[in-house]
């Protein structure tokens, strides 16, 4: 494929005149141009898709089959795919390859779980006035599910809503982040050549404003599946009515480190965790609760460990710390250091920008009303906030809206425990950073984190509908 790309709507790649370019994110020069999507296409897009639920039901084993496949084509373009993932997103090589194994072990899963879709024998004949009847579920899918992707993982996200979907038999309308459109683009092909029926994936590009605005008020979809900032899913849970709707939204992680914790572990691993893509992914530590016993070890080693985080070009393998997505946001965030700063926080490391480049950064001394703690940085920023007080601690890092994922480190398990049921996240890790996940397990937030859970096994559940049938016998 040349750098030019088009929506993919019906089995077509369709051109439009208004294009979209996309720029490398490091060099900062148009990467790809890409056809924007009309209202017209957005239609078309829906439309194809109810036509194609309606006419196509794949059996579970063709889904298997199609999943599999395309699987298989994506570990041989593994290298194509890294790339367009560290173009358009900016992310570090090698992160980039990492995403694309993530990928391949989604698409899977998901592969694996279009064959275990079943529902539950019910014992209606318990009921008193019911001996002669039997009853059992089954699941069925949805119809057409629209998905909304942000640009941080604009493959593996991506596959978390196209592969359960397809797998429970679906037909899928896909608006991808304006970006990062590119690496979805290319999937799509990659599920064309793996012999998905042409309708069943439609991949639509444009503003969130007008292609996403345009989705949430088609009642031709009836599940949305969303991944992005919590002011958007706000919008959209606001304009998508009585519709079915699953929500992967922000957080501002937490990570405790216990007194007593392995410190060198703790700070070897958040050294890393806290910056790597420049601190751009929804579970990036950013709030470290560090007994007041530790902290200056803790905070000594830390610096000590970010030394060796290479921070430039995205397309060096030794990169960890790669452009910001944008300027704006690089800008965003020195700002909000500035902001803490100036509020009488103490920036020990980092804290500078040179146009998409922002230095990891360590500030102490913070506030917890301060933008860097109580909101999502979604930068190379981490905070550290010295406690005395378990307790006292787990009721200050649940006063944030969010409850993502968190993470602590301690080798008591009395305390690992204790903060496993009183921390409110959706996962809590222990002995590792909030940023731990892997692509079977069940994730998904709570409060202004969102609701519902991916990973294959759990959005299938939310992309298909309990049926319930009951048999009235006559013996
Ligand atoms: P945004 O919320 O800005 O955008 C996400 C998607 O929503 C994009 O495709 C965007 O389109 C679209 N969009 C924007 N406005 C609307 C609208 N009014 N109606 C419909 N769609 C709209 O998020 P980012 O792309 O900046 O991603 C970062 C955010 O995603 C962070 O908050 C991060 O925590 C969260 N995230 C959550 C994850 C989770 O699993 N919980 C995982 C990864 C990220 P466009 O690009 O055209 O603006």
């Amino acid at each position: 494929m040349s750098n030019n790309f088009d929506l993919y709507i019906n089995g077509k790649w369709v051109t439009t005149n208004e294009k979209l370019d996309v720029l490398n994110k490091y060099t900062q020069g148009v990467y790809a141009q890409v056809s924007k999507a009309s209202e017209r296409e957005v239609d078309q897009a829906i439309e194809t898709a109810e036509n194609a639920y309606k006419t196509m039901q794949l059996s579970p084993y063709k889904r298997y089959e199609i999943l599999n496949k395309a699987k298989e084509l994506l570990r041989a373009k593994k290298a194509e795919f890294a790339e367009s993932i560290m173009m358009e997103a900016g992310k570090p090589i090698k992160q980039a390859q990492t995403e694309v194994d993530r990928s391949i072990q989604t698409l899977e899963v998901s592969a694996e779980e279009a064959k275990r879709i079943s529902g539950t024998g019910i014992p209606v004949e318990a009921a008193p006035g019911s001996e002669n009847r039997m009853a059992f579920t089954i699941r069925v899918p949805v119809g057409i599910v629209g998905a909304i992707t942000p640009f941080n993982f604009p493959l593996n996200l991506v596959v978390h809503k196209i592969g359960p979907a397809l797998a429970a038999g679906n037909a899928v309308v896909l608006k991808p982040a304006s970006a990062t459109p590119v690496t979805s683009l290319r999937l799509a092909k990659l599920f064309e050549e793996a012999g998905l029926p042409a309708g069943l994936l439609n991949v639509i590009v444009g503003s969130g404003s007008t292609v996403g605005q345009q989705m949430q008020q088609d009642k031709r979809i009836s599940t949305y599946t969303f991944t992005g900032s919590a002011e958007v899913g706000l919008k959209i849970k606001q304009n998508t009515g009585l519709n079915k709707l699953i929500l992967e939204l922000g957080n501002n992680s937490p990570v405790i480190v216990d007194k007593d914790a392995d410190v060198d572990k703790a700070a070897t691993t958040l050294a890393v965790a806290g910056f790597s893509y420049a601190g751009q992914t929804c579970i990036t530590p950013q709030r470290l609760y560090v007994h007041a016993s530790i902290k200056a070890k803790f905070q000594e080693k830390l610096v000590a460990a970010m030394k060796d985080l290479k921070v430039g070009d995205p397309s060096d393998e030794d990169t960890v710390v790669g452009p910001m997505i944008t300027e704006d946001d690089a800008k965003r965030a020195e700002q909000w250091v500035k902001e803490a700063k100036q509020a009488g926080a103490n920036v020990i490391t980092g804290g500078k920008r040179q146009g998409v480049m922002f230095s990891p950064t360590v500030i102490t001394d913070v506030t917890k009303d301060m933008r860097v703690v109580c909101d999502e940085v979604f930068a190379p920023i981490v905070s550290i906030i010295p406690y005395q007080d378990l307790d006292a601690c787990i009721n200050e890092l649940n006063e944030s809206p969010y409850g993502l994922q968190g993470g602590i480190f301690t080798e008591n398990l009395d305390t690992a425990f204790y903060a496993a049921k009183n921390v409110q996240v959706g996962g809590l890790i222990i002995n590792d950073s909030s940023q731990y996940r892997v692509d079977l397990m069940p994730y998904g937030g709570v409060k202004d984190s969102g609701s519902g859970k991916e990973g294959p096994k759990y959005s299938i559940e939310d992309m298909t509908e309990e049926r319930l049938i009951v048999l009235n016998l006559n013996k």
